[in-house]
């Protein structure tokens, strides 16, 4: 009997969990983004965008209910597997896999639903974390005249100029997601934010456009720095 007991215990939360009415369940599609995510979080490392157990990916599964692919917390990212991704929905309950989402969850979710990004990417380079403490007291970095800047979706031209405002760091994930939600009412047309002496934060319509837009973001930040913008600030 305690036999029988212990063997139907597991199988019965299992189930509980995965029986979310309103969740539609699309597995291959599921792990099919997982593998991209973990595949494009092992490049960033290699870059040095996400050492150690820094920075998160997520990626959008369901629209309604919102539904979101994302690393379960303290990975590092050198050898980022497809295993180690969560689904969960937008109070940041896990719904399937292993582990728990990272605090900074709530702030994917706020990228999700103010811009309707299809996925949300998040670094912590060497280049971020030193232009938004040298530039926090101006609110944010004007980007302007670079011919990268037209690997930006909708920017024709170097003369855009792309604001990218940032945002004082918080361990308070609650308050920092409603910050969030407010720079992207007021500042429209943004492709990402820096939270100060943290990282960089952009997004894409799919994961190929989000994952282009940390390529220019950061290719933008080195140049800034290795030309002084951060002495001069
Ligand atoms: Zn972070």
């Amino acid at each position: 009997m305690l036999a029988m007991k212990n063997r139907m215990a597991k199988p019965q939360s299992r189930y509980a969990r995965q029986s979310v009415p309103s969740v539609k369940r699309k597995t291959p599609k599921f792990s099919k983004i997982c593998e991209s995510l973990a595949e494009i979080g092992r490049g960033f490392h290699a870059r040095g965008w996400v050492l150690g157990t820094s920075g998160n990916f997520s990626a959008v599964i369901s629209r309604e209910p919102l539904r979101l692919a994302i690393t379960s917390t303290g990975l590092d990212k050198c050898n980022l597997a497809p295993a180690q991704f969560l689904e969960m929905d937008e109070a940041a309950n896990v719904l399937r896999g292993n582990g728990r989402p990272s605090a900074e969850a709530l702030l994917h979710v706020a990228i999700a639903r103010g811009v309707e990004a299809g996925a949300v990417l998040h670094t912590h380079s060497v280049w971020s974390t030193v232009l938004s403490g040298s530039h926090a007291s101006q609110g944010g970095i004007a980007l302007e005249g670079y011919e990268m800047l037209k690997g930006l979706e909708g920017v024709r031209t170097h003369k855009h100029r792309e604001w990218l405002p940032i945002l004082e760091n918080s361990q308070d994930m609650v308050e920092l997601a409603e910050r969030v939600s407010k720079t992207l009412r007021e500042s429209p047309g943004i492709h990402g934010f820096l939270l100060r002496e943290h990282g960089l934060y952009t997004w894409g319509a799919g994961l190929q456009e989000a994952k282009r837009h940390v390529e220019i973001l950061e290719f933008l930040m080195e140049v800034l720095v290795r030309s002084g913008a951060a002495q001069s600030a």
